[in-house]
């Protein structure tokens, strides 16, 4: 099987960059249990005396993004050895330093009052900002907020900006509701768990319960909700997260969230090790903790069960059970198990369509085609260099397609799809052009799914492609890359960094037509009939 993750170069022991952790060690603070994390990196009670690295840092709100995105990542942010996290890469960086751009820019026109805070001085920053609420200070940035029991903060966070309403309180007539500003256009449900977990705090110091909080988008618009409807939900993380920060050590549980996961040098090396059950593409968090209390483990554990008991214990159905198994089977035999011929068309005029776009604007900027017949092939381009050329250069590859009527429209994956219906309906793009045109698309990842199992962890094109020897031209290469390289041409003029975006896009198109061919030159590999003999239901 081949790894997910390149190794972490700060991971090697005793190498610079490993961080201190950010909490302070205090006397009595809970201890780290042997769990398996601790286990693995030969973490006791006796390191944890000796090691700043293991003590439990606060909860903060941005346990609850983490805990969204898995929470075994939320307790390796409590508990985990900063210097065995992968550094953030350059499309978090570049959506920091927007996030940063943007709040200032708000706060700027909202014309808000600051509280210092070095990150550092919890209690002289928590003291400034009960002062300045005390004090009637109308709006006030970078509050901190913190509470706790016995003299140490539990629970930590800093509020964007809080804002006077009227009311009675601790404080006199007024009181503050919290408001979040974000440069996406679209309200995330961490967002929500972030307020919720702001205003909890900010009502212990006030003396009562904020019933709003706010939020300030990309795009200026104000979104504004009442508390009352998320409480039930931000309660039961909460308490989830207690857990968590108590030392509740959550599962491995390998999944598309790893590559983006600052701990995947931690997790996924440790499931490789195990030949964890996770590792089998398309099995849920859920499945996964009913096969562990069955006794099904690993991936060989999987690959031996018979289809029929792994619907029967986890209800995924029949069809997803066979292929679960067949995907395990395929791992296990390090090639490739074919169940069906997708009967693609051969021959003619074919295109193979990608699109390259930011996901927090929701802006597009490169419509992609590669364009092949009996003669060779040709990759066009539709490029909107300034956001406001979206529409030119989308009605401009839309004519494209419309040049060559019958030639099918391959792509991998929904996001062509679904960006192609936003756009008509952003530029009133008449219904039968956009029925024609969705009549001709074809998404090869549903075929590639229903033709074979490919052993390998992740379906997405990197990952299928590779596997059948296609290789991008930067090494660095992926979609959110590309985001940055746009990012880089607007902010910068380089026009370097465009052309990288669009050599991205060229492979990219490339890789799909690779894919194509392969899929219609099957049968490749074994027939799934014939990995079925090994299906004796397993021992557990
Ligand atoms: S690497 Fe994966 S399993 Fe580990 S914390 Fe991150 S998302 Fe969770």
């Amino acid at each position: 099987m081949r790894s997910l993750v390149e190794p972490n170069p700060r991971a090697r022991a005793g190498e610079a960059g490993a961080k201190k952790p950010a909490g302070r060690q205090k006397e009595g603070w809970p201890r780290l249990p042997r769990g398996p994390y601790n286990q693995m990196h030969g973490r006791g009670r006796e390191t944890e005396r000796t090691s700043p690295e293991r003590t439990i840092r606060m909860l903060t709100a941005t346990h609850f993004y983490s805990y969204a995105s898995c929470p075994r990542w939320a307790y390796l942010d409590m508990h985990g050895d900063r210097g065995l996290r992968h550094a953030p890469s350059e499309f978090l960086q570049k959506l920091l330093s927007d996030g940063r751009h943007h709040e200032r820019a708000v706060l700027e026109q909202l014309g808000a009052e600051r509280v210092g805070f070095d990150g550092k001085d919890v209690e002289g920053a928590v003291a400034r900002t009960a002062a300045a609420m005390a004090a009637g200070v109308p709006r006030i940035a970078g509050a901190v907020l913190a509470a706790g029991g016995d003299g140490r903060v539990e629970r930590l966070g800093v509020a964007d900006l809080l804002e006077r309403v009227p009311g009675r309180s601790r404080l006199g007539g007024h009181h503050y509701e919290v408001v979040e500003i974000k440069t996406a256009r679209r309200v995330k449900p961490p967002y929500r768990m972030q307020l919720a977990f702001y205003s909890d705090l900010l009502a212990g110091v006030q003396g009562v319960a904020p019933q709003h909080a706010h939020l300030i988008m990309g795009d200026d618009r104000r979104e504004s909700f009442p508390l009352a409807g998320v409480r039930g939900r931000f309660e039961a993380q909460l308490a989830r997260l207690r857990e968590i920060h108590a030392g509740h050590e959550p599962p491995v549980y390998v999944s598309s969230t790893c590559t983006t996961c600052p701990w995947r040098g931690v997790c996924v090396p440790q499931a490789e090790a195990e030949g964890h059950v996770s590792l089998v593409y398309g099995l849920q968090r859920e499945a996964v903790s009913r096969l562990d209390g069955r006794g099904v483990r690993t991936c060989t554990d999987l690959a031996r069960l018979d289809p029929a008991c792994l619907d029967e214990w986890t209800g995924c159905g029949p069809s997803w059970a066979r292929r679960l198994v067949g995907q395990a089977r395929s791992l296990m035999q390090d090639g490739v198990v074919w169940r069906d011929d997708p009967r693609l068309p051969r021959g003619g005029v074919e295109l193979f369509f990608d699109i390259e776009g930011d996901p927090d604007t929701d802006a597009l900027y490169l419509f992609g085609v590669l364009a092949r017949d009996g003669h060779g092939e040709r990759y066009v381009p539709f490029l909107a260099e300034r956001p406001e050329e979206e529409a030119r250069a989308f009605l401009a590859c839309l004519e494209f397609f419309e040049s060559y009527p019958q030639a099918p429209i391959y792509h991998y994956h929904h996001y062509e799809r679904t960006s192609l219906r936003r756009l008509v309906e952003r530029y009133g793009v008449e219904a039968a052009r956009v029925e024609r045109l969705a009549a001709r698309l074809r998404d090869l990842s549903a075929d590639v799914l229903a033709s074979c199992y490919l052993p390998i962890r992740s379906y997405s094109l990197k990952a299928v492609a590779r596997y059948l020897g296609f290789e991008w031209t930067q090494h660095n290469s992926s979609a959110v890359q590309s985001v940055v390289w746009f990012s880089s041409w607007l902010r910068t003029g380089d026009r370097g960094c465009l052309e990288r975006a669009v050599e991205y896009n060229s492979d990219d198109c490339r890789a799909t037509r690779v894919l194509k061919d392969w899929l219609a030159s099957g049968p490749h590999g074994v027939p799934e009939e014939e990995t079925a003999e090994s299906s004796t239901p397993a021992a557990v």
